[in-house]
């Protein structure tokens, strides 16, 4: 809506009760997704704007103005009902009308807004319900943040939202429609959105499953976008990526650690991983302090250093343990879903 659709507003009443009468309505296209057989609708009424026009929320409904996004007819609504136009208002029918004056005017606004109750934002995209929704139950992302700034990151508002922006994404609100950000997921309407989950976490809810999978923790969320791969992460992995996508997005700043530089001549794939693997133990500082080592195994290192090939990991890796820039240190315990595991895990060397 607004500037990017060439002025074009919506207004989308969801209780005509509480819409006082001095709000004028024009007639104009509309479109909905339920048409009752007493001729009641809900959904958009659509009109133009020559300036533009702030998003704003009221007891009744919304302005849908800047950076909102709407869904139009012919696309199917997540619930599965397809929008259409109302009859009667369609845009062969009728003229898309300029906006009511107090559409655009921020004075009448004000007076609209204190006349109104505070109201709960309405949702675009129904909320999936967590018990039958879909795979939710093979795909119930366990909780993994362990630690306090982890856990307040998941549960953190502002913190979805601006990871998501970073992300490219348009959105607005937890449980706002949006399109979806997953790299190769194409789609020209709102399919995804964010939720608060029962555990205070927010997850990325994919309407559309292109990958078949419907949720995603915000750190694999940041993985598709810097990797262009949609790939399902271990908890430990989605709470890096998650650390890594707030300091990316500067809502935190990690300690800087003493690491060696490394030689001019150092080889490519060495540097890349390198810096991987300082970036790591960065974010890991943030939450735990004492650790000096941490797994680093080639299929993370990969993803998370830009790494083309297992071969050129293990060629970087190579080099740098045999340098001194790396070393092994004492094998992690893990418990998975795949049972115990022991990982390997390096530290930082000494190189001489
Ligand atoms: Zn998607």
């Amino acid at each position: 809506m607004g500037a990017a659709s060439g002025g074009v507003v919506a207004i989308d009443v969801d209780h005509r009760d509480k819409l006082s009468n001095n709000l004028e309505l024009p007639a104009t296209v509309a479109c909905t997704s339920s048409v009752e057989s007493d001729g009641t609708w809900r959904g958009h009424l659509l009109y133009r704007a020559s300036s533009p026009v702030a998003t704003r929320r009221f007891a009744w409904g919304e302005v849908l103005g800047e950076g909102t996004l709407c869904i139009l007819p012919p696309s199917i609504h997540p619930g599965g009902q397809r929008y259409s136009w109302v009859p009667g208002m369609g845009p062969d029918e009728v003229a898309t009308a300029p906006a009511p004056s107090w559409v655009s005017a921020g004075e009448g606004t004000a007076r609209v807004l204190d006349a109104e109750e505070p109201s709960d934002p309405p949702n675009p995209l129904e909320p999936p319900d967590p018990r039958t929704a879909g795979n939710y139950s093979e795909r119930n992302i366990p909780p993994c943040y362990g630690s306090t700034l982890l856990h307040s990151l998941a549960t953190n508002p502002e913190v979805a939202l601006t990871i998501v922006r970073l992300c490219g994404g348009h959105v607005t609100g937890v449980g706002r429609g949006m399109r979806c950000v997953l790299p190769d997921h194409d789609d020209a309407h709102p399919s995804a959105a964010l939720y608060q989950q029962s555990d205070g976490t927010i997850r990325y809810h994919d309407f559309h499953q292109a990958d078949g999978v419907e949720w995603y923790s915000l750190g694999e969320v940041y993985a598709a976008y810097v990797t262009k791969h949609v790939r399902q992460l271990r908890s430990g992995e989605r709470a890096i990526w998650h650390l890594r996508a707030a300091t990316d997005a500067g809502l935190l700043r990690p300690p800087a650690i003493a690491a060696a530089l490394l030689p001019d001549d150092a080889p490519k794939p060495a540097r890349k991983l390198y810096a991987g693997f300082c970036r790591l133990l960065e974010l890991r500082a943030l939450y735990d302090g004492a650790q000096d080592s941490t797994p680093f195994s080639w299929r993370f290192a990969e993803a998370w250093c830009g790494i083309g090939s297992p071969p050129t990991v293990q060629k970087g890796m190579s080099w740098l343990l045999a340098h001194g820039y790396l070393e092994r240190a004492a094998p992690q315990a893990s418990e998975g879903a795949a049972g115990r595991r022991e990982l390997t895990t390096f530290r930082l060397g000494h190189p001489t």
